[in-house]
């Protein structure tokens, strides 16, 4: 594993191991590529200017001391980069990973600004922390003295995992609950595993069970177990639940088979390689082997679902979107890894209904243009009359966002307060919600978001959750 992910690094990608001498022992092999790699990690840290006004750690959500762990790592120091890097990030080799890197840190890097080309930090990041674990450098939250109070954690994702991170190393004990099988949320089953390797999620599940963290999973709050029963086993609650509501198409012929979700086709390829048994991927229903596959959306998710149908074997890839590439939502440097890959993307386009009978043949397209700014000041959308075409399409993948479920409803707690968007409402600094000891965090708070935001949100829910356990109030409740 250590030799895969080595190939991921920066640019060592293009430089495969097949292309050298098929007798060089594994051992070597790997020798050989740590090497590599550290050289293409100094010589990237060492481009940090150590400028003095770090825009990079300003943009990144976790305020991490960039300019600081470059250094170290341009100078050797990789323990001690590792340490000043884990310091205010729960789980940096993920971050180092996904990150949309070109709108955060790197996107402000002072050397990026100056047209010369940002030090590639999430690359260095990534490389730093796969080092300490290969090292052994990477301990699991074991606390000196275990306390009394509990804390209980509804949903497995990087919000709930950053939070269950800083309270069990505090000594509180920690119960995760998840209705999936496996816990880290989108990291296990949304995003796809060649951004994010999954041994790499499951190693810092495994970290967090070593370090006593409980995982009750396959529960299903609201449904398996009420809220209130957790609420009353502790003594206080974090939700971090996401948000997995799908917007929708519709239009004539909207259901007819071959029309999926995006979490559902991402889920299934995720699944696959884990190496579950998946049926709908073997009866072909989540599975782009061969077809002429449609995405519909312009942002991340539906990057990852083209990129993967591309994996997959797509006879075709095309994906439509309704604005321009200048106004869509994810990032460019996605788009343009798609490009690459021989996905064809057409802007300013919309789906307007399906031909086929119960089975998908085609996607009847809109074409659009840009006319006047909406209320948000983004140039809405409008149909260009007479402009329709047909798409032909075995698999149509809606990948047009997610919202919030329901929770207030779902989980017969009315008194939860939630915005007019269905997101929980919650302080913006201590996370907590209407309910008293109850916190909320990451995407069920903030919408469709980014990692290191959840993770950011985990980590601030846990000081205050301790603050809140710490006063007396909280223990004569008990
Ligand atoms: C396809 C895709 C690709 C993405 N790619 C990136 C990327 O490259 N970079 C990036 O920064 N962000 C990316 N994101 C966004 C990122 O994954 C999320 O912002 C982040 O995972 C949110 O973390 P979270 O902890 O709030 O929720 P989640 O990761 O969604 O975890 C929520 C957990 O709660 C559980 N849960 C929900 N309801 C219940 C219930 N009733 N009972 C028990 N458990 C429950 C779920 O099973 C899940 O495990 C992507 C999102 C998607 C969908
Ligand atoms: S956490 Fe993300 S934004 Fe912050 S330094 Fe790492 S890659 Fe950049």
């Amino acid at each position: 594993m250590a030799q895969q992910r080595m190939l991921q690094f920066v640019t060592v990608a293009k430089e495969t191991p097949e292309k050298r001498d098929a007798s060089v022992r594994s051992q070597d092999f790997n020798e050989i590529y740590r090497e590599y790699a550290e050289r293409k990690a100094a010589e990237q840290a060492g481009r940090c200017s150590q400028c003095g006004v770090p825009y990079c750690q300003a943009h990144c959500p976790l305020g991490n001391n960039i300019p600081d762990w470059l250094r170290l790592t341009a100078e050797g120091r990789l323990q001690e980069a590792y340490e000043l890097s884990q310091a205010t990030n729960t789980f940096p080799e993920i971050c180092g990973r996904i990150c949309p890197q070109d709108r955060l840190c790197e996107g402000n890097c002072v050397i990026e600004q100056s047209g010369h080309g940002t030090v590639t930090i999430g690359s260095v990041e990534k490389y730093i922390t796969d080092t300490a674990w290969d090292m052994g450098w990477v301990k699991p939250p074991k606390p000196h003295t275990e306390r009394t109070e509990s804390v209980g954690i509804i949903g497995a994702g990087p919000g709930g995992l950053a939070a269950a991170d800083m309270l069990r190393r505090k000594g509180v004990q920690v119960t995760v609950y998840d209705r999936y099988d496996r816990a880290g949320g989108l990291l296990t089953y949304g995003i796809p595993g060649f951004k994010l390797e999954k041994d790499v999620v499951m190693n810092r599940v495994k970290q967090l069970e070593d370090g006593g963290v409980q995982f009750v999973l396959n529960c299903n709050v609201g449904v398996d177990l009420s809220f209130d029963a957790i609420r009353g086993k502790h003594d206080a609650v974090l939700i971090a639940t996401g948000v997995y509501k799908t917007r929708d198409l519709t239009g004539p012929g909207a259901g007819a088979n071959g029309i999926v979700r995006a979490i559902d086709y991402l889920t299934a390829s995720n699944r696959k390689s884990f190496g579950d048994e998946v049926p709908e991927f073997e009866s072909g229903e989540l599975n782009a082997t061969g077809k002429r596959v449609v995405v519909v959306g312009g942002g991340d998710t539906a990057m990852d679902c083209v990129r993967t149908a591309i994996r997959q074997g797509a006879t075709s890839v095309k994906c439509l979107y309704r604005r321009d590439r200048a106004n869509m939502p994810g990032s460019q440097r996605e788009v343009q890894n798609a490009e690459e890959e021989g996905v064809e993307f057409v802007w300013l386009a919309a789906p307007k209904g399906f031909t086929g009978g119960a089975d998908v043949e085609g996607v009847m397209v809109q074409k659009m243009r840009l006319g006047a700014p909406d209320a948000s000041g983004r140039r809405s959308p409008e149909i260009i009359e007479g402009g329709d075409y047909l798409e032909e399409a075995d698999l149509v993948v809606k990948a047009l966002g997610f919202e919030p479920e329901e929770i207030p409803a779902l989980w017969s707690v009315p008194e939860l307060e939630v915005t007019r968007w269905g997101t929980i409402k919650a302080d913006f600094r201590t996370h907590q919600t209407s309910l008293p000891g109850v916190y909320a965090v990451g995407d069920i708070v903030r919408g469709a978001s980014l990692v290191v935001w959840a993770i950011r949100d985990g980590r601030e829910a846990a000081e205050a959750i301790l603050t809140y356990l710490a006063q007396p109030s909280t223990v004569a409740a008990e």
